[in-house]
């Protein structure tokens, strides 16, 4: 045999029927899993070696059919006619046998090669489900596996049987074309003969039978690439049209519903062949459990009790490990300090670096618990509840219950979040949902908050923190109501949000989301982090000034000869002096002359202000800018504060209430430079350059309003 020995295998699927956790199986990546459909957008790589192949995995969006009506079907589609897999593994969730049928059928008519892996066996045995995997498998011609996918099971049995398919060895092996009732199928096949006289020479175009059915289903891709300025293709139109006429005469409705009607029957047919399902449903316990968290008043306060609870957590036990890493991060820069001979090489790594990055670090325990708290609820089942429960107030921001996903992965990461946009049918809900994905406060703020709200609000910072993510949530959706009500109208389309069963989740997996979470943490530590920090210390270390308005160095020698207390406390004003006078000559001195202004009627000192500009970098950057300018302006003694004790000193201008108004700011201005490329690939320069500068411009009224209005307080 002459075969060649690199295979490439595409996973297609419902949503949310465990593909990527198949994919990462064999794969041995750590892709996204979540207990709610549309995670993966879009498709994922990985490969593996195995009985000499080299094979190439795609982990392809989940979709319930394949026409290409939305962002995510439509790459699922290309995917499987442009790029021709050897075979298709088809993950279905066996608890929801019919449902999942009806993109079997479709990848059918396309007469690709498939593996039918039945996956979440295990649900489906414990529910009483039993399935006649062999006579299924002989109906449909094509292998079955039955596989558990988040405990990795079965997977080695499911690549046998993939090779095994690829080298023809199945027995069962054929392509049963999918029949429709016998009038349609008529049709069909007269049809499926013209589209053969037609001279096409597009990729995916060498079946047929599957461009007919799509042809009749009004299919507008498929029409474009086969009908070219040609005589034949005039011959085949002039078919289409016949035939749609004659199947709306004889049955009265669209040859789309007919066609989708008649696959359903194909698909109930197969079920009542090979299932057998006892009376009580799967889903009866989930109902139980249901009709507390999605109920219609009840729900709300759990919902809210879950967030808040993460976010006391996030705080309170992450206090412990911030401590470790602040002090051994202290040791580190005193260590480099006495190692290294003064001079500027030692300052950049003491101040710049150290001092930049060390400050970002500290953070990372409160992140990890974020996202094992986000994760937990995600892989419950939880988080798709809590969509239901988002329904009505989606609306009101002109949104449908479907955005709500997006919404949610926005508290982990804006840019993710954006992507996932392309689960949303129509382009309109899509720019609604990325302009408001921001205000859902992104895990990369979490610090700064942390930060504020410990050194100013002690035991209620928590609930600070807490509030300030409500907070987004309420100018988002006053937000989209203002858009809804001008820019971005239309009107409102139901929504059927899909609850998938409650799971355990697998400590497994909540690892390997953790895991990957600091992974990202500590990369960003090494890049951006780094690199601004060391700019940002440049820009303040230069230019040197030669000349002072004073003679310091001078007068401190002197005062350092009378060794009086009241001359040691002169010195150090002169040094404070001296640092300033340096600073000021800098090029973060001169910038802070123009951005001191702008910030100062909200309360923030230039300091400040300065992290909000390198905070359009990344949120993380606000930290360790601050990090960075705060050891400049420092005398030796100072050098060693961290940063919350700095802020806290009355001579740093920061009080409770302007600290407040500056977690707003960070709050609502734009997240950052990746999620700005982000809203720009996904929704063009036009909608970019909206956001950004409409986030920045409410940020500072809002910032405005809380810290002038409670000055006027009195707070
Ligand atoms: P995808 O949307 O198709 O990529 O599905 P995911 O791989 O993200 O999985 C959806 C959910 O089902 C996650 O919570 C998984 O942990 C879970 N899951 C995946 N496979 C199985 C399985 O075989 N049994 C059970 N009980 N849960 C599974
Ligand atoms: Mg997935």
């Amino acid at each position: 045999m002459n075969r060649k020995s690199e295979i490439l295998i595409a996973l297609a699927g419902n949503p949310n029927s465990g593909k990527t956790s198949i994919f990462n199986g064999l794969t041995g990546s750590h892709q996204k899993v979540a207990n709610f459909p549309g995670v993966t957008v879009e498709k994922r790589v990985g490969q593996k070696n195995r009985d000499g192949y080299h094979i190439t995995f795609v982990d392809l969006p989940g979709t319930y059919s394949l026409t290409a009506y939305s962002l995510d079907e439509k790459i699922a589609r290309d995917f499987i006619v442009n790029e021709s897999p050897d075979l298709i593994i088809n993950v279905i969730d066996s608890g929801n046998l019919e449902r999942s049928l009806y993109l079997t059928m479709q990848l059918m008519e396309m007469g690709v090669d498939i593996v039918i892996d039945l996956n979440m066996w295990d649900e489906a045995s414990e529910a009483g489900i039993e399935i006649d995997t062999a006579k299924m498998s002989k109906l449909l011609g094509a292998p079955i596996v039955k596989t558990i996918g988040n405990r990795a099971q079965g997977l080695n049995s499911l690549m046998n049987a993939a090779i095994a398919l690829y080298e023809d060895r199945h027995d069962a092996h054929r392509h049963p074309p999918v029949s429709y009732g016998s009038q349609l199928d008529d049709i069909v096949t007269s049809l499926t003969d013209s589209v053969k006289a037609c001279p096409m020479n597009c990729r995916g175009c060498r079946n047929a039978r599957w461009m007919a059915i799509k042809l009749l289903e009004g299919d507008i891709e498929i029409a474009r690439q086969c009908m070219t300025d040609n005589e034949a293709s005039a011959k085949l139109r002039e078919k289409l049209d016949e035939s749609v006429d004659h199947l709306r005469a004889t049955t009265d409705q669209d040859p789309e519903i007919v066609i989708t009607e008649g696959r359903y029957g194909y698909v109930a047919g197969i079920v009542r062949e090979v299932m057998k399902r006892p009376k009580v449903d799967r889903m009866r316990q989930s109902n139980l459990v249901d009709n507390f968290l999605t109920h219609k008043i009840l729900g709300y306060p759990v919902f809210i009790l879950l967030i808040w609870l993460i976010f006391q957590a996030t705080f309170k036990m992450g206090h412990y490990p911030m401590e470790w890493i602040d002090t051994a991060v202290a040791i580190i820069q005193d260590g480099v300090t006495s190692a290294l001979p003064a001079g500027v090489f030692t300052d950049l790594v003491v101040d710049g670096i150290i001092g930049g990055v060390g400050s970002v670090i500290i953070f990372l325990p409160n992140i990890v618990i974020l996202f094992l708290g986000i994760a937990l609820l995600e892989d419950s089942g939880y988080m798709a509840r809590a969509a239901f429960l988002m329904d009505r107030l989606m609306h009101y921001m002109g949104l449908q219950g479907k955005s709500f996903i997006p919404m949610i992965m926005g508290f982990g990461c804006t840019v993710p979040a954006i992507m996932s946009t392309r689960t949303l049918e129509s382009q309109r809900d899509r720019i609604l949902t990325i302009l408001l994905l921001p205000f859902m406060s992104c895990s990369a703020r979490l610090p700064v908050y942390i930060l504020f709200a410990g050194a100013f609000f002690g035991k209620s910072a928590g609930n600070v923190i807490f509030s300030i993510y409500i907070l987004g949530i309420i100018v988002a959706v006053i937000v989209g109501q203002l858009f809804k009500n001008t820019i971005l109208r239309s009107e409102d389309i139901p929504f059927v949000m899909e609850l998938p069963p409650y799971r355990w989740p697998t400590g497994r997996s909540v690892l390997i989301h953790m895991w990957e979470r600091t992974k990202i943490y500590l990369r960003k530590m090494g890049g951006v982090i780094l690199i601004a920090s060391i700019i940002l210390w440049f820009l303040g270390y230069f230019p040197k000034r030669s000349e002072y308005t004073q003679d310091y160095d001078a007068q401190i020698v002197q005062l350092s000869q009378m060794d009086t207390e009241k001359a040691a406390d002169r010195i150090s004003e002169l040094e404070g002096l001296k640092a300033a006078e340096d600073l000021e000559y800098t090029m973060i001195g001169r910038l802070s002359v123009v951005v001191g202004p702008a910030v100062s009627p909200l309360g923030f000192n230039w300091q400040m202000g300065v992290s909000l500009l390198t905070g359009f970098v990344a949120k993380e950057v606000v930290i360790s800018s601050m990090g960075v300018l705060y050891q400049l302006g420092a005398d030796q003694d100072e050098q060693s504060d961290n940063l919350v004790a700095v802020l806290k000193d009355p001579k740093s201008g920061v009080t409770p209430l302007s600290a407040y108004a500056f977690m707003v700011f960070i709050l609502l201005y734009t997240p950052c430079i990746v999620a700005v490329i982000a809203i720009k690939r996904e929704a063009g320069a036009k909608w970019m350059w909206f956001s950004i500068f409409f986030q920045t411009i409410l940020a500072w009224v809002a910032a405005f309003i809380v810290f002038q209005g409670g000055s006027i307080l009195g707070l």
